[in-house]
């Protein structure tokens, strides 16, 4: 390992959570120690399987990645978050890891990689209202980040990201492939869409985002693309617009309940209540635009309210988004001081990600997508300057430059939150603006 520290080494690299907003990594570890470090490998969205894939390859590159931070965060305790069904990827890691590392083996429910559910389930503390896990003297780490961070400390930055490639293709598989590359060209890499027109929800089917703009470059944080036929249910449900999310929720919800009793946050004993959203909503009518509710603050817009819970297909988790949007735009947080409690009835009502997945039709998409080893580089990417949270990167080359894969091409200046970018190929810069393309050599 290099001669300097680790947060300099993760800094340089570019290094963001993999598993999330893309939170830069170095700030998470700047403050130190920190009792309990948590690998997240709980990865739990339907049809998305990149971190099993990555556990089962990389196993031994994961572990470095947790001895190094668990050094450099002097943390007494290593616990690996990871679904007890996968036994393949638990040997692999097993392998390359010493007894202090103990494994909290979960059921296969969503969202069971959900931070303060992991925490939860990994050391029985609840992390406080609106908080962070550093509060109860944990950091939780996606075992992607742990994989670049290994790399981090040989001096190698982050240029490829892991993905898998699922649902109306010929070859569902996962990937490594260069950051900025298209996702036309990663349905190619599938075998292809089995359909003629189709769209894509990318980073996962309750949490991800729709996608119909095939350009779109993969980023630090694309966890994985499913393809769907645009006739799809959960590709029509993410076409309404707000309005008529609004104007229907507010007409036809009839306070049963059920978003709440399904909640994963509410059943951990947050105060984040659905139908009382909805209720704030009955009051303010479907077409006005202001409307909210406290009841909001806590969402984690895990969708499990809209797109399993609510019988009549309202959309309880964008109203609560919206809200809640609102009210911190507004100044309002949430109450930290209010004690949790987990709900004695939470175990009976976790969803199985297997039921889940036939709920969402997408049951007949439910196949393995293995790792498969490729040389790829495309013609082209279009690398973001801004795919993390915080400040863009500020570009350091020009166009008609020459790169070469792993050169700094955006960088963060000072204590700015932001995360340094790399070429992901070598190359001739053709564009700059918020996006950093490059021609293939
Ligand atoms: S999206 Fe729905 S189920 Fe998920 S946290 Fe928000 S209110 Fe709860
Ligand atoms: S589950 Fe649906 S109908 Fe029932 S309270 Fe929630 S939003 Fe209303």
């Amino acid at each position: 390992m290099p001669d300097r520290s680790l947060y300099d080494l993760i800094r340089d690299a570019g290094v963001v959570g993999a598993g999330g907003a893309g939170f830069p990594t170095h700030i998470k570890f700047a403050r130190s120690p920190v009792e309990t470090l948590i690998a997240n490998g709980a990865e739990c969205e339907p049809l998305i399987h990149k971190d099993k894939e990555l556990m089962k390859r990389f196993g031994a590159q994961v572990i470095s990645g947790l001895a190094l931070t668990s050094e450099w965060l002097s943390s007494k305790n290593l616990i690996i978050g990871i679904k007890a069904k996968n036994r393949a990827e638990v040997d692999s890691l097993k392998t390359s890891a010493d007894g202090r590392v103990k494994f909290c083996l979960m059921k296969d429910i969503y969202p069971a990689g959900d931070e303060f559910i992991l925490v939860y389930e990994a050391t029985g503390k609840l992390i406080p209202p609106g908080g962070i896990p550093l509060e109860i003297g944990c950091v939780v780490v996606n075992v992607e980040t742990l994989y670049n961070i290994s790399h981090a400390a040989e001096g190698v930055p982050v240029t490829e990201k892991i993905i898998t490639i699922s649902g109306a293709v010929k070859t569902p598989a996962t990937f490594m492939v260069p950051i900025g590359t298209a996702y036309a060209d990663c349905i190619v890499l599938a075998g292809g869409a089995t359909v003629g027109n189709y769209a894509v929800l990318s980073g996962g089917a309750m949490m991800g985002e729709l996608v119909t703009d095939m350009s779109t470059p993969v980023t630090k944080t694309t966890a994985g693309l499913i393809v769907l036929p645009v006739e799809h249910q959960q590709v029509v449900r993410r076409s309404l617009p707000p309005k008529a999310v609004k104007r229907i929720g507010a007409s036809c919800c009839d306070q049963c309940y059920r978003c709440t009793e399904l909640c994963p946050r509410w059943l951990l004993g947050y105060q984040i209540v659905p139908h009382e959203v909805m209720r704030s909503l009955l009051f303010a009518g479907g077409e006005r635009q202001k409307f909210f509710s406290n009841y909001s603050l806590l969402c984690i817009e895990c969708n499990i309210c809209s797109l399993y819970a609510c019988p009549e297909d309202l959309d309880p988790k964008n109203i609560c988004t919206w809200s809640k949007r609102e009210l911190f735009a507004s100044g309002v947080r949430p109450d930290k001081s209010r004690a949790v409690k987990a709900n004695p009835m939470r175990d009976g009502r976790q969803v199985p990600t297997k039921l889940l997945t036939r709920r969402l039709g997408l049951a007949p998409y439910d196949r393995d997508a293995p790792y498969t080893e490729i040389e790829f580089a495309p013609e082209r990417v279009r690398i973001p300057l801004k795919q993390h949270a915080g400040s863009a990167a500020v570009p350091v080359v020009q166009v008609g430059q020459a790169v070469t894969k792993g050169q700094l091409v955006g960088d963060i200046y000072g204590d700015n939150l932001g995360a340094k970018v790399h070429a992901s190929i070598s190359g001739i810069v053709e564009a700059v603006d918020s996006f950093i393309t490059i021609r293939r050599k």
